[in-house]
């Protein structure tokens, strides 16, 4: 008879953490990858067409495997085996990508593989190892140290965006975080933002002393900095007792709600403080009938998902566990699928709006087209944030949108650089602007 083999069908589960400073945290999910591209490939369920089929803006530019996410994984593993070291073309090819999430959504439509986990853990190591980040990145890192904003701009001309019409309160429940982007390049935004808190009769207070929320410096794999930042910003918020932080920038929602808790090990829930965005903030106003939008725009409007409130915005809950045969774990691991991001708010604050046609791009909600500019991408890689927009701008113009709306400085800038660019026949407008414009004065 036949020797039969000597296979372990069981292995003694193993302990985990979701730990992104140990690219060792992530060897189950590099090592079961299997290439399926579901990380490129929009699913044929949700696609009308074949025209705008693929969701990484990393693998559509550069046409080679190693930029999609499987590529990413698969230098990681080589890099823990100790097969693969660090050269030019890796380093690149780890921050040639706009960590959008869009390949997290696609891999756990089959595997719930942590893979948006594993680009940042990869980073992580990256500037650990002494190689990241970028040139362009550093430059930021040395803004934000120098002047607390990631442009190099004078700290004390921050709250310059103030109108005059809808100014702070010295105490108040409410917080608004403006960012950088709207403190300096995007004012119209932080201007429209505190124009709806005066409709909606809702007072607001600032920081006593804002700085840069440090998505960049997260963004890009260090660590360090971006705790010391988290640990900053999140105590002087607590010190001003507010028990609600309204941001109108879809980066810095992130960081607040997702990537403070996940840099200080703790759960959102226990930030001390509510993270709201303002379409949230608009949402319920608009629900309870505080904010009323009666101004007509007579307009065929679409609307953008900002990675960073959409997929990448679902709460933070640290997880140690134990993974065993067939990858199951326990305790129960809430995974973090994109499906919960924030979706319906602004859909519902733009169809409020008298005269808005509000029609949908074909890749949308969890599986949106990054615009390619935040997370340190457009600094670093112009050329993909350019890319990008102009693939989603083809999206735009395909549906016959005059209007393109997001809630994000970082994609208004990016989307309105392309058009005036290609001289395309396409309005780009934040949705503060868009709910300022419909408020009775
Ligand atoms: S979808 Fe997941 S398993 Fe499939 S290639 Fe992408 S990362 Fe690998
Ligand atoms: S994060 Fe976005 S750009 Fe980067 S590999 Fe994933 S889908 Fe591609």
């Amino acid at each position: 008879m036949a020797q039969q083999p000597n296979i372990r069908y069981y292995k003694p589960k193993e302990e985990f953490s979701l730990d992104i400073r140990d690219i060792e945290s992530f060897v189950y999910d590099m090592s079961r990858c299997i290439k399926c591209k579901g990380c490129t490939w929009v699913d044929h369920t949700y696609m009308p067409g074949a025209k705008f089929m693929t969701r990484c803006p990393s693998a559509t530019l550069y046409e080679y495997d190693a930029y999609g996410a499987y590529g990413k994984l698969r230098i990681a593993h080589g890099m823990v085996e100790g097969k693969v070291d660090w050269n030019e073309t890796a380093l690149e090819i780890v921050y040639a990508c706009t960590l959008c999430g869009a390949c997290d959504v696609g891999c756990k439509r089959n595997l719930d593989l942590e893979i948006e986990l594993t680009l940042e853990a990869l980073r992580v190591k990256a500037v650990r190892d002494g190689v990241g980040p970028m040139p362009a990145h550093k430059k930021i890192a040395e803004n934000i140290q120098k002047q607390h904003n990631m442009y190099g701009s004078p700290h004390d001309k921050r709250s310059a965006w103030v109108p005059q019409d809808a100014p702070p309160a010295d105490k108040a429940d409410l917080l608004y975080f403006a960012g950088c982007a709207a403190s300096y390049v995007n004012q119209e935004i932080a201007q429209s933002t505190a124009r709806i808190f005066k409709a909606a009769g809702t007072p607001y207070m600032l920081m006593p002393d804002e700085w840069c929320c440090g998505n960049t410096v997260f963004s890009v794999g260090m660590f360090d900095e971006a705790k010391a930042m988290a640990e900053r910003n999140i105590e002087e918020v607590r010190k001003t007792g507010a028990k609600t932080l309204v941001t109108s920038c879809a980066e810095g929602y992130r960081m607040w709600k997702v990537d403070y808790p996940k840099l200080l090990n703790m759960a959102t829930e226990d930030l001390g403080f509510e993270v709201l965005h303002l379409v949230e903030f608009v949402d319920e106003k608009v629900k309870n009938g505080a904010l009323t939008l009666t101004k007509p725009l007579d307009t065929r409007l679409t609307y953008h998902d900002a990675c960073s409130l959409s997929r990448l915005s679902e709460p933070w809950t640290p997880y140690t566990g134990k993974r065993g045969w067939m990858g199951c774990v326990e305790p129960r691991l809430k995974r973090r699928r994109g499906a919960n991001g924030v979706y319906a708010q602004p859909r519902e604050i733009l169809q409020e709006i008298p005269g808005v046609d509000l029609i949908e791009m074909p890749r949308t909600r969890e599986n949106a087209y990054c615009c390619g500019a935040g997370r340190g991408t457009k600094e670093a890689f112009p050329e993909l944030a350019q890319f990008s927009a102009n693939h989603r701008l083809e999206e735009v113009k395909e549906i016959g949108a005059e209007t393109l709306v997001s809630a994000c400085p970082f994609c208004k800038n990016n989307f309105n650089q392309a058009v005036r660019d290609n001289g395309d026949p396409v309005q780009v407008m934040d949705i503060s602007e868009v709910i300022c414009a419909s408020i009775e004065a």
